[in-house]
């Protein structure tokens, strides 16, 4: 027998563990699965727990119902990876697992305490962040008797997961406040160390458009050197202040920390990563899959969904001896709540910027590409629905995993 081992059952560790199941010949190969948490969070929707659209227990399940029978599943904390002796060990029972394949899916973790003063005397007080879930439950419980003030959103530093999550916040908190009758009472300003609202030309201009309209005001080039909570105010290396009542901070996001314990990642402990193969740089047995790897696509969902059958085909041709036949071309593709039951869309890959249009039919939708629309946003709350019943139990959706440029305008 021989032995893969799949390292996180969060998005991408769940999908792929489900095709590869079905692909694998059981006398031949025994498959492991090794994941710390008893539940298995479905973290777009923890944007919406701090505006009481979704309820906490809205946004997890069990991990296990989506691991499929066959698996050797190991809820356990994992110490340290070994590629150089095909080695994983953990924390149960000091156990070591050896392995012939390795997939490594242990995503991104936010760390607060890398800004100096974010984690002091205003933390879950007056700042609050909602990428994990308390953090998310927390903030809903201030704004549900928050009077009004200066409400600040601050990215720390990119890569973070969903680089659109901090902006759909605060068009969120528009709509929030409007609804609440205070919106008269709070003034939101949105922190950026990237030079506009997105990182990419066209839909930066739009989302640029976006948040004038609803009267935001955008800070760029912030990038955030600490946070005074005694006096409730921000600095950046370049010597600018802010002052909050309430601050949302999405912090630094960097790889797991087993990552960082094993000395397998760069800088931010995120693995180096053949952008197209998804391949380990270093060990020709390991593949990375989802907010694990370094590639330069954004940190999404939809990213470990459309490489997933990317990882699947290359692990199975290498395992077989034979070339490895996948290239991921970093599609991506994103709804963007704007508010008021409107929602944007955004589509694109290593090469291509989100372009206006419409998807996925050309010229009829029903989504619209790079512009708000109601149907847009039934198809961000319809995600979750798709996310649970199709995604997580390794079911494709009829929609080509290439980016497309069918019903994109190039001019
Ligand atoms: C607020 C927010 C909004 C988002 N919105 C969107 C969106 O609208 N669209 C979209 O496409 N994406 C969105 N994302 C991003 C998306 O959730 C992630 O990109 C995706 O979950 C990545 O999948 P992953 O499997 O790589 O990581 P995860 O799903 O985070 O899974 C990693 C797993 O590894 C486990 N693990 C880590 N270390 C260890 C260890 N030492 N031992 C055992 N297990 C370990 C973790 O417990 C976890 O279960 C959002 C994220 C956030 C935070």
């Amino acid at each position: 027998m021989k032995t893969l081992v799949i390292l996180g059952a969060g998005t991408a560790g769940t999908m792929l563990v489900n095709r590869i199941t079905r692909k694998l010949d059981k006398k031949e190969w025994k498959i492991i699965q090794v994941e710390k948490e008893q539940n298995h969070y479905y973290q777009p929707g923890f944007l919406f727990v701090p505006f009481g659209v979704y309820k906490p227990t809205d946004v997890y399940k069990p991990v296990r119902k989506h691991i499929p029978s066959g698996v050797d599943f190991i809820n356990s904390e994992i110490e340290a990876i070994d590629p150089q002796n095909n080695k994983v060990t953990l924390v149960k029972d000091k156990q070591a697992l050896k392995y012939d394949y390795l997939v490594i899916a242990t995503g991104a973790t936010v760390r607060p305490a890398e800004t100096e003063g974010l984690q002091e005397s205003g933390w879950r007080k007056n700042i609050f962040d909602f990428y994990t879930p308390d953090g998310a439950e927390a903030l809903g419980k201030f704004l549900e008797s928050w009077q009004g003030g200066r409400l600040v959103v601050n990215i720390a530093e990119m890569p973070i997961k969903c680089p659109v999550a901090p902006l759909e916040f605060i068009f969120l908190a528009d709509w929030f406040f409007t609804k609440k009758g205070i919106r008269n009472k709070v003034e939101l300003v949105y922190t950026t160390p990237l030079s506009g609202a997105f990182t990419k030309p066209k839909a930066s201009a739009m989302l640029g458009n976006v948040m004038a309209q609803k009267n935001i005001k955008v800070e760029p080039d912030f990038a955030i050197s600490d946070v005074d909570g005694s006096k409730n105010v921000i600095h950046s290396y370049d010597g600018r202040e802010i002052e909050y009542d309430l601050l949302v901070a999405t912090p630094v996001n960097m790889g797991a920390p087993v990552i960082e314990r094993s000395g397998l990642g760069d800088d931010l402990y995120f693995i180096p990563t053949d952008k197209f193969t998804l391949q380990s740089k270093n060990w020709q047995n390991v593949f990375v899959l989802g907010d694990a790897s370094n590639i330069p696509a954004s940190k999404a969902g939809a990213v470990a969904h459309y490489s997933t059958g990317v990882v699947l085909e290359n692990l199975l041709a290498h395992m077989n001896g034979e070339e490895m036949p996948e290239k991921f071309d970093g599609h991506a593709n994103c709804f963007i709540e704007t508010g008021f039951n409107k929602a944007s869309l955004i589509d694109f890959s290593y090469d291509v910027e989100p372009l206006p249009g419409k998807y996925p039919v050309p010229g009829i939708g029903p989504m619209t590409l790079l512009g708000e629309s109601v149907i847009n946003h039934w198809g961000k709350l319809g995600f979750k629905y798709l996310y649970w019943e199709i995604l997580m139990r390794g079911w494709g959706v009829p929609l080509p995993e290439k980016l497309s440029m069918a019903g994109k305008k190039t001019d």
